[in-house]
């Protein structure tokens, strides 16, 4: 084995979480290694948000063409598939190629290192026959891979998941989709509006299971109305292929049969992979347990979807910010000791980038590291309508005894959801906790369901009392109006 290798910080996994932490220590001055077995950016670019979001402009497109009868006119609608697979592969993705990317970490002045990363020891990662000592810790970005339920038959059969979604180039005549979750209702009903036979199964009661029950019905109702078949409470039993199609059977004696399967029934961290036994972690757990500076031991940090605190981008970006303050805080720490006179070059740009960083939490050991607060984390499923969410749900909020009050208005009674007229389905549902006058969760579900919330996330991250929300002005005609409407009917 090599002798292990000096740096500051080693990076294992560069998606979105990885890529950021590595590219702004580089940046900042410190050694890092960076490594990815994959492509440097991770799900987010090549198979989930991005592409996925071109899918869905376009499926929307095609939605909104097929809206102007009764509204401006007649048109006619032709779906292809073939401009929406182009842009995914050449503006998307450069076809699943990641050199930009590569080239990018790179020029920020990282060295990057292609291959699977495993922790041997405190600090210490080895790559294939080469072995990195980090002076500073390592961070793990190693995010998840689709879970594959332990269904009869499923295992041995060429069903999809968001990958082989993502990279269809002909779309098939009919679709099974498993898991009626966020990724599954945006894809099916993308698909549908391009024509394909769509059956969602879902094991569960409804559809959107983690969001408010409003939320669920208004989008199952729109997906239905786009011609998807959606199944709750049916649990798939067994799947079989024989060549041409696939048939899933379910419990009850439901089956259903496609030319496809996509399995979307959620992701998993493969903690096993990564040698944390060498360094005392336990790898038998369902994620990686991270402290509010994203630690998860001495030395050692983890980032994005493998902490389980939410699959999202957004989530990953965030922890990135703060697991760079948290390392250069350190970094700056150690170098002032090894010089005491404080006269030391550390990393000027890192300097900078952790003060910059240092008014939007409570301190760390300098009193410059932010910490981490989920309570205003917003999600947004992409369906047409959108919806959006942030904090706690009605149900959530009750369950932990809170003085729950309800504010809740339909978009279709607002002024702007009236002049849109087809296409306006959608809410506002507000949660706010009683006795601390302030909002604690809300729900947006619309043509513009993410972007309504986001004043909504401003509210419930700051605590802006409700007398101020209620005293403020909401342009007109606007969908955010109607959270005035809600908050007036919060009882
Ligand atoms: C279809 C779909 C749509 C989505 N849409 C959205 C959206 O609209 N908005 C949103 O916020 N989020 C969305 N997401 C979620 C988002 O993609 C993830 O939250 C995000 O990619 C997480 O980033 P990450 O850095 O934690 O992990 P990943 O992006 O999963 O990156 C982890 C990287 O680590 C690498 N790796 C793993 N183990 C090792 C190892 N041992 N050595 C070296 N490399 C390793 C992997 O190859 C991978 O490249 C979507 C996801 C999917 C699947």
């Amino acid at each position: 084995m090599a002798e292990p290798e000096q740096v500051d910080v080693v990076v294992v996994g560069l998606g979105v979480g990885g890529e950021e932490v590595a590219g702004r220590l580089a940046e900042a001055g410190l050694s890092v290694v960076g490594v990815e077995r994959d492509l440097v950016g991770g799900e987010c670019p090549y198979w989930g948000c991005i592409p996925s979001k071109m899918m869905i402009r376009a499926a929307n497109a095609l939605a909104e063409a097929r809206r102007v009868d009764g509204l401006a006119g007649t048109a006619e609608v032709r779906p292809d598939w073939a401009p929406v697979a182009r842009r995914i592969r050449e503006e998307a993705t450069d076809n699943w190629d990641d050199r930009v990317a590569v080239d990018r970490f790179v020029g920020r002045g990282g060295r990057f290192v292609r291959g699977s990363g495993r922790l041997t020891g405190p600090g210490r990662v080895q790559v294939g026959d080469q072995v990195f000592q980090a002076r500073y810790g390592v961070v793990l970005g190693t995010g998840t891979r689709p879970t594959v339920p332990p269904i009869d038959g499923l295992a041995g059969t060429p069903y999809w998941t968001n990958h082989q979604a993502v990279e269809v180039t002909e779309l098939p005549e009919s679709l099974l989709v498993l898991g009626g979750g966020a990724i599954g209702l945006e894809l099916s009903q993308v698909f549908a509006r391009f024509g394909v036979r769509v059956t969602v199964v879902e094991a569960l009661d409804r559809v959107l299971a983690v969001e408010e029950p409003e939320a669920s019905e208004v989008v199952a109702a729109a997906l239905r109305a786009d011609g998807v078949e959606i199944h709750t409470g049916v649990r798939a039993e067994r799947v079989g292929h024989d060549g041409q199609r696939f048939t899933l059977s379910a419990t009850g004696g439901a089956e259903f049969t496609a030319e496809r399967l996509l399995v979307v029934t959620g992701r998993r961290a493969h903690l096993e992979e990564l040698g944390l036994d060498s360094v005392g972690v336990d790898a038998g757990q369902r994620y990686l347990p991270v402290d509010d500076r994203m630690r998860v031991a001495d030395d050692l940090w983890a980032v994005g979807d493998v902490t389980g605190e939410g699959a999202f981008t957004h989530i990953a970006m965030y922890q990135a910010a703060i697991v760079i303050a948290d390392i250069l805080d350190r970094a700056r720490h150690a170098r002032a000791g090894a010089d005491p006179s404080g006269t030391a070059s550390v990393v000027g740009g890192a300097m900078g980038a952790a003060s910059s960083l240092s008014a939007s939490g409570s301190s760390g050991s300098a009193g410059t590291v932010p910490r981490a607060d989920y309570r205003a984390l917003p999600r947004v499923t992409f369906t047409d309508p959108e919806a959006g969410a942030v904090g706690l749900t009605e149900e959530q909020a009750r369950a932990r005894g809170i003085n729950v009050q309800v504010g809740f208005t339909k978009l279709g009674s607002s002024t702007r959801g009236w002049i849109h007229r087809v296409g306006d389905e959608g809410f506002i549902k507000l949660v706010a906790d009683a006795d601390q006058g302030v909002l604690i969760g809300a729900t947006s579900v619309g043509p513009a369901g993410g972007e309504v919330l986001s004043g909504l996330v401003v509210a419930v991250h700051a605590a802006v009392p409700l007398s101020l929300l209620r005293h403020m002005i909401y342009a007109y005609p606007t969908f955010h109006r109607a959270i005035e409407d809600a908050l007036r009917k919060l009882s």
